[in-house]
């Protein structure tokens, strides 16, 4: 629940901050939070993750209470609370891919309320000069390149598949870009966006309208078709415009993080009309094209780039060999530390600014039978106890502490949990995961006795 008035005020002051801050690190800490609630001078904000919430908690929070104080004029306390995804962000949108721009073949006024017509937008930052060619993705560069400049004419439709984070969406929007430079129209829509916008069509009875807003453009550029799949409406949609286009010679040029042979609840017309066209993939990239991404967006980022600096973005290429849009993440994280606390990039700043990240990929492995054994012991108990019938109180507290550990620190399935606990329903796995934790809130010594335990684990894993 977010209440409105807390939603402007941080608002407000994320309008102030913005001016006070750098950029980057604006775009790191401080975009994608929301003000949640303001009680008794208590101002609730959310963020993304722990780290952001840490970071504005420990490195900003006098430059944001004063911030927060000019807005609403008085003394204000501020909590950073973890928002968990889809949930209290109060429709503010979240999404990464910040929408820069707008194209006038993007915002087509033909439906009946135009006000209500959400636009998809294209990113600035997503052109041909911005885009790094390597290996993995030279093929599907060309391939793009060449549609952008002869629309309709190189490869139609282009099917670009990769999986996530490596390009597409880029790759597509940079068409966008020089299309429209061109002169020529086009739009750019993802396939929840036409869901919608063909559904509303049907509702409202303006498919005519909408056959001819698509009819009458150069270039359809159509990000993430997987998600039309099984939505039958949609496809029919879909392979009508296509349809259309394609015989007007209209360029299109879709994307998908599937193969074209797995989108398996595509309709076989439409799967034989994209096979039709020209397929191409993007795979991760090499270390070589890693370490050039990273040097161009350090670039971009004014950043010197000194011997240090390499060594820096060395060790964030290897850290994140699969995706490019966590390894920008990580180079902004460093980035933005290194700017926040004012000190150099060097390779003990990054390994300070990547510590949750390190932490979670060298966190040792720790068995789930490990899990039952330590914890009957602790409570000096055998394991087949623990997992049997026995409903004593201490055998009881064993066993929630067992399933919460398991929970907590395995990060299980509760329908697993259960099953390995003795076959018990998930529900008593929520139970005693709730019982737990309010224990661990309300008991100091309880709290020590099951952080021992958790240690004692994580030094058994470390050391096997
Ligand atoms: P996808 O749509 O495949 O999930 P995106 O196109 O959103 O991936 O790319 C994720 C991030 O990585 C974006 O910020 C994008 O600019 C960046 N990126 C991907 N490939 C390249 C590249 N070859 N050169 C520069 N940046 C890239
Ligand atoms: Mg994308």
């Amino acid at each position: 629940m977010s209440d409105h008035h807390a939603r402007e005020v941080w608002e407000a002051t994320l309008g102030d901050l913005q001016i006070r801050v750098t950029r980057p690190s604006y775009e790191t800490w401080l975009k994608g939070t929301v003000g949640l609630s303001l009680n008794d001078g208590e101002l609730i904000v959310g963020t993304p993750n722990t780290f952001v919430a840490e970071m504005l908690e420990q490195r900003m929070y006098s430059l944001i209470s004063q911030a927060v104080e000019k807005v609403v004029r008085d003394r204000v306390e501020i909590r950073f609370q973890v928002l968990r995804p889809g949930i209290n962000n109060g429709g503010v949108n979240v999404n990464r891919d910040l929408a820069e721009d707008s194209y006038p073949g993007t915002a087509s006024n033909s439906s009946p309320s135009p006000q209500k017509q959400t636009r998809v937008k294209i990113n600035a930052k997503y052109t041909f000069e911005s885009f790094v060619v390597g290996s993995s993705n030279a093929l599907a560069h060309a391939a793009a390149a060449a549609v952008a400049e002869q629309p309709g004419r190189a490869y139609n439709p282009l099917f670009i598949h990769a999986g996530v984070g490596l390009g597409k969406t880029h790759l597509l929007q940079a068409i966008g870009h020089r299309v429209h430079q061109m002169g020529r129209s086009l739009i750019y829509t993802n396939s929840e966006q036409f869901t919608n916008e063909y559904i509303k069509a049907i509702r409202e009875r303006t498919t005519d309208d909408f056959r001819e807003k698509y009819r009458t453009i150069d270039v359809l550029l159509l990000d993430d078709i997987q998600f039309i799949m099984g939505k039958e409406q949609t496809q029919e949609g879909f392979f009508h415009t296509f349809n259309t286009l394609h015989m007007d010679n209209s360029q299109i040029v879709i994307t998908s993080d599937r193969p074209v042979r797995f989108l398996s609840l595509l309709a076989d017309r439409i799967r034989s009309r994209l096979e039709g066209g020209l397929v191409v993939d993007i795979s991760p990239p090499d270390l070589e094209t890693r370490l050039a991404i990273l040097e161009a967006k350090a670039r971009t980022q004014r950043v010197e780039i000194s011997p240090v600096a390499q060594e820096v973005m060395g060790f964030i290429a290897e850290l994140s060999p699969r995706n490019i849009r966590e390894l920008e993440g990580n180079l902004n994280r460093v980035i933005a530390f290194s700017q926040l606390t004012n000190s150099p990039i060097t390779m003990e700043l990054a390994l300070r600014a990547l510590a949750d990240i390190l932490s979670q990929r060298d966190r040792p492995c720790i068995s789930k039978q490990a899990v039952i054994d330590t914890v009957a012991a602790h409570f000096s108990t055998e394991p087949q106890v623990l997992i049997g019938r026995k409903r004593d109180k201490r055998t009881a507290l064993a066993r929630h502490v067992a399933m919460y550990l398991l929970r907590q620190e395995l990060d299980m399935h509760l329908a697993e949990i259960g099953r390995i606990m003795g076959s018990r329903d998930h529900t008593s796995v929520v139970h005693a995961c709730n019982r737990i934790s309010s224990l661990l809130n309300s008991d100091a010594i309880f709290r020590k006795d099951v952080l021992a335990i958790r240690n004692l684990l994580l030094d058994q894993a470390a050391r096997s």
